[in-house]
């Protein structure tokens, strides 16, 4: 069969793990095997399962680095057609080969993730793998603010840390109008 590499993206709370989650348990109805993993950077809920905001989940691998991954993944590789990886972009930018490694041997790889960071700016490997992709599906939230379709994922408080995981109330989505790439007030 041949293979597809697929990009779930867009801001936090845009239901980029729902999707994830609802393309996994339909493989499984078309009685594809799937591997799932996401790296152990996310504590959010589970430390063996992916899950989205709204609480639906799915069984995952916490990984710590892509060569992590490659060693858990390629020892059961002929047994799995469908590779989930939620939070892609804490991965490094070794994904990307691992990706077309993996649609060469005629897999499904499917991946969610961050497009941009809470300053706007492009995170980790998502923008390249979204260019390297078959298919890239961008939701978009919903504005804490307005209403409005939100690209945007707004950090409220004072950490100027790149990575404080998880926590509701920390970021909101916001449109266009309404997120500063400064912290706003929480
Ligand atoms: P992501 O993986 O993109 O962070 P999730 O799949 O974890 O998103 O969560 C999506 C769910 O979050 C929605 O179905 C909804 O129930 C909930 N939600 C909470 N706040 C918002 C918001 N501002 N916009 C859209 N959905 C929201």
């Amino acid at each position: 069969p041949p293979g597809r590499i697929e990009i779930i993206t867009g801001p936090m709370f845009s239901g980029k793990s729902e999707e994830l989650i609802r393309r996994l348990k339909r493989a499984r109805i078309a009685r594809q095997r799937v591997a799932c993993y996401k790296p152990d950077i996310d504590l959010r809920y589970h430390r063996t399962a992916i899950a989205s905001h709204s609480s639906h989940t799915h069984d995952a691998s916490t990984v710590t680095t892509v060569e992590d991954l490659r060693a858990v993944l390629f020892p059961q590789l002929d047994q799995v057609e469908v590779i989930g990886i939620d939070e892609v972009q804490f991965f490094s930018e070794a994904v990307i080969p691992l990706a077309v490694e993996l649609v060469h041997l005629g897999k499904r790889v499917v991946m969610a993730g961050l497009d941009t960071t809470f300053a706007a700016e492009p995170f980790g490997p998502v923008p390249n793998l979204m260019a390297i992709a078959d298919e890239v599906t961008k939701l978009s939230a919903v504005c804490m603010v307005c209403g409005a379709p939100a690209i945007h994922t707004q950090r409220l408080g004072q950490s100027q840390e790149l990575v404080v995981v998880g926590a509701t109330g920390f970021y909101e989505a916001r449109c266009r109008a309404h997120f500063h790439p400064w912290v706003d007030e929480l």
